[in-house]
C-alpha cells in the first residue's frame, strides 16, 4: 500500500522530462532551505512562512501544474531560499556576533584535539564550552573553518584553528588528525577500508554513519553531551603536521561594509576592476581544479568573493591584496552566500546603480548538492543574470528547463578558465 502509493507521487512518477526537471529543482531547493532553516531553529529562530511554503512546494510536486506554475513555485523557492538565509544570518550573528576579518591558524599544537566539521555553529559552542579547561584543543575542518571568525568562538584559546580542506579529503585528513571527529552536518563520505579513524568517527544532529557513535540530540534546555569525545581525546596523541601558515577570512557582511570606503575608493580609482563571486561547493571531480586556475590567472586588480567550501579551492593561493584588502574576501559557510549578495546590493546602492547587473561583478558557480541550489536558486530570484555554473550544469535540468534559464537568466555553463576570465573581464 505504502509503495503503491510512493510510486504514485514519486518525482518520476510522470515521462514528461520538463515536469521532472522543475519538480527536482523545487525539491532540490526545498532541501537545501529545510537545511538552513533547521540551523536557524536551533538557534531559536523560525519564521512559519518558510515553513508553510515548504509543505506548499512539496505538496505541488504531487499534481499536474501547469509549466508557467512550477516555473513561479521555483521563483518562489528563491525567494524563500533569500529569507531563509537572512534568518539564518540573524541567528547566527545575534547569538554569536559579526564575523570579522580573523587569521586562522592551519598548522597544530603538543596537545590532543578534537575535530568538529559540518555547519552546526550550537554543536560548536557546547563543544568550546566543554573541552575548555581539560587539555583538549578543538580544530575546524572543511565547512566548519567559519566558526573561527565569530567573536563568540575567537575568546576561546584552545580553539587553535583549521586542520586540512575540504569534505572529499577527508580519509586522509581524518586519518592524519588522530584524535575524535564529529560530523555535524552532511558532507560524511564513506570511511575506506584502510582508514584508521572509525572508531574515532561521532556523528551529531541529522548525520550519522555504520559504526560510528552518535551523540544523542540535546535534553530540553540542557546541551548535547560531548564527554566521550573529549575522555578519548585525552587517549590519543597530538594531530600530524599536515600544513602551517595562516589563511585570513572573516568577511561577512558587516566586515565588508566596515571597509566599504576602501572598497568604493579602490573600485573609483581603478585599483579593483571586477569582483568574482566564486561561491559554492568543492568536490573531488578533476574539472574543479577550473575554479583553481581561475582564481590564478584573473588578473591583480580583481577581487575574489567567496563562501561554502569552494573556498578551498584558491584560499590558500598567495594571491596577494589590493590597498590592504586581501583577494580572496571569504564570507563564511555555503549560506553566508547571503552576505555576499548584501554586499553585492550595498555596492549598488553606494554606486546609485539601478541594477545589480550593472556592478563589476561576475558570478562563477560550483554547484554540488542541495544548499548549492537553494543559493543559486536565490540569486536568480535577486536578479542576478548571466552567471557561470560548474564544473557541469545539474544533469537534472532538462533541455528545456537548460533554455528556460538561459532565455531568462542568462546562465551559462563553465568554459575554459581563459575563455571565461577574458568574458568575465569583458563584463560578460
Ligand atoms: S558547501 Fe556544499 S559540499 Fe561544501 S560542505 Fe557545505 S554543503 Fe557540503
Amino acid at each position: 500500500m505504502a509503495k503503491a502509493k510512493a510510486d504514485e507521487v514519486r518525482l518520476t512518477a510522470t515521462t514528461d522530462e520538463d515536469v521532472r526537471s522543475l519538480r527536482s529543482l523545487l525539491t532540490f531547493g526545498c532541501k537545501g532551505i529545510a537545511a538552513y532553516a533547521e540551523h536557524a531553529a536551533i538557534l531559536g529562530f523560525e519564521r512559519d512562512d518558510i515553513y508553510g511554503f515548504l509543505m506548499e512546494a512539496l505538496a505541488s510536486t504531487t499534481k499536474y501544474l501547469s509549466t508557467d506554475d512550477m516555473v513561479a513555485l521555483v521563483m518562489k523557492a528563491g525567494e524563500t531560499a533569500v529569507d531563509t538565509m537572512a534568518l539564518l544570518d540573524e541567528a547566527n550573528t545575534t547569538t554569536y556576533g559579526h564575523p570579522e576579518m580573523t587569521e586562522v591558524n592551519l598548522g597544530v599544537r603538543d596537545n590532543p584535539g578534537i575535530l568538529i566539521s559540518g555547519h552546526d555553529l550550537k554543536d560548536m559552542e557546547e563543544l568550546l564550552k566543554q573541552t575548555e579547561g581539560t587539555g583538549v584543543d578543538v580544530y575546524t575542518h572543511g565547512e566548519m573553518l567559519p566558526a573561527n571568525y565569530y567573536p563568540a568562538f575567537k575568546k576561546y584559546r584552545h580553539l587553535v584553528g583549521n586542520y586540512g580542506s575540504s569534505w572529499w579529503h577527508q580519509n586522509e585528513e581524518f586519518d592524519a588528525f588522530n584524535g575524535p571527529l564529529i560530523l555535524t552536518t552532511n558532507c560524511l563520505i564513506p570511511v575506506r577500508k584502510e582508514n584508521t579513524y572509525l572508531d574515532r568517527l561521532f556523528t551529531a544532529g541529522a548525520v550519522s554513519y555504520p559504526g560510528a557513535k552518535h551523540i544523542p540530540n540535546r535534553p530540553n534546555g540542557g546541551m548535547k553531551d560531548f564527554s566521550a569525545a573529549v575522555a578519548l581525546a585525552k587517549t590519543c596523541p597530538a594531530p600530524k603536521v599536515i600544513e602551517s601558515g595562516k589563511i585570513v577570512g572573516g568577511f561577512g557582511h558587516n566586515q565588508v561594509l566596515a571597509l566599504a570606503d576602501k572598497v568604493i575608493a579602490a573600485v573609483k580609482s581603478g585599483a579593483i576592476k571586477r569582483f568574482i563571486v566564486m561561491a559554492g561547493c568543492d568536490g573531488r571531480h578533476k574539472t574543479r581544479s577550473y575554479f583553481t586556475e581561475v582564481a590564478e590567472k584573473l588578473s591583480k586588480d580583481t577581487v575574489i568573493l567567496t563562501a561554502g567550501c569552494a573556498k578551498y579551492r584558491y584560499n590558500k593561493l598567495p594571491l596577494g591584496d589590493i590597498d590592504g584588502i586581501p583577494r580572496v574576501l571569504d564570507a563564511g559557510q555555503c549560506n553566508d552566500s547571503y552576505s555576499l549578495a548584501v554586499i553585492a546590493l550595498k555596492l549598488k546602492e553606494a554606486f546609485g546603480l539601478k541594477d545589480i547587473n550593472e556592478l563589476p561583478i561576475s558570478f562563477d558557480i560550483a554547484w554540488y548538492e542541495q544548499k548549492a541550489v537553494a543559493v543559486l536558486l536565490a540569486l536568480l530570484y535577486l536578479g542576478v543574470k548571466g552567471m557561470r555554473l560548474g564544473p557541469t550544469l545539474p544533469g537534472f535540468l532538462s533541455p528545456n528547463v537548460v533554455k528556460v534559464l538561459v532565455d531568462k537568466f542568462a546562465i551559462t555553463p563553465i568554459g575554459t578558465a581563459e575563455e571565461d576570465i577574458a568574458a568575465m573581464m569583458a563584463g560578460r
